[in-house]
């Protein structure tokens, strides 16, 4: 059996086994396919993968073109430039990192009217000053209640990269947080949907707290190259 089928198969053998544990539903698994080459990509789809997260717009560009209409569903998780918003709008269907109004304002204002709304999660920065990248959890609510207002976007939900930590309490404890903070957005009467938590070393920690959707790289692809 080829590796990446084979690691795809255990990365869904630990989230429905960590799922099965939390009697919680399984989240779906985004394969993160950031400094892996396009063949990567085209085993993980022939093994039955349906989306790919990239970082880097140009990287990415360059392989949603080789794969064409017959391509995957794209996501965009890695931090967000201005001038890097028309391209996301155009070739993205989820965009898992915004986190100021103005970048959220631009993909509205470049999504295509032919395409459905942009799919958005806000990033929340969690661990303080651990990530530079993230709302701060105070001005979260009112960057979510502008973000909802925008007419090509559809707000889903959250997404946090917290700092590592080494044992399975110690890495609950902010995707918690991530999870109190969307239920309450929701309370507040914005409807979300979407957590977007947990990679390669912390899966099991994340659908523990109620991950919808788990971002996983290294553990079905291998090391990458470096960016
Ligand atoms: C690289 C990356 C991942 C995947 O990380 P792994 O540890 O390789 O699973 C997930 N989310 C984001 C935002 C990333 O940049």
């Amino acid at each position: 059996m080829n590796t990446i089928l084979r690691k795809l198969q255990e990365v869904r053998d630990r989230v429905a086994q960590a799922a099965r544990q939390a009697g919680r539903e399984a989240p779906a698994i985004l394969a993160v396919s950031k400094g892996q080459p396009v063949e990567a990509i085209r085993e993980a789809m022939a093994a039955g993968q349906g989306s790919f997260g990239e970082n880097y717009v140009q990287e990415a560009s360059e392989k949603i073109a080789a794969l064409g209409p017959a391509g995957p569903e794209w996501h965009f998780i890695g931090p967000i430039q201005s001038n890097k918003t028309t391209a996301i709008a155009e070739h993205f269907a989820w965009v898992h990192s915004v986190d100021r109004l103005k970048i959220a304002e631009r993909l509205s204002a470049a999504r295509p009217s032919h395409l459905p709304p942009l799919q958005v999660c806000l990033q929340v920065n969690i661990s303080g000053e651990a990530s530079k990248s993230g709302v701060a959890p105070a001005d979260l609510r009112a960057l979510a209640e502008s973000v909802s207002q925008l007419p090509r976007i559809k707000l889903r939900g959250l997404m946090a990269i917290p700092a590592p930590a080494a044992d399975p309490v110690a890495q609950r404890q902010p995707f918690r947080v991530l999870r109190e903070l969307l239920e309450q957005l929701i309370a507040q009467g914005i409807p979300l949907d979407t957590l977007s938590m947990g990679m390669s070393e912390d899966l099991e920690a994340a659908v523990a707290e109620g991950a919808t959707i788990v971002r996983v790289g290294t553990a079905i692809f291998g090391q990458r190259v470096a960016k």
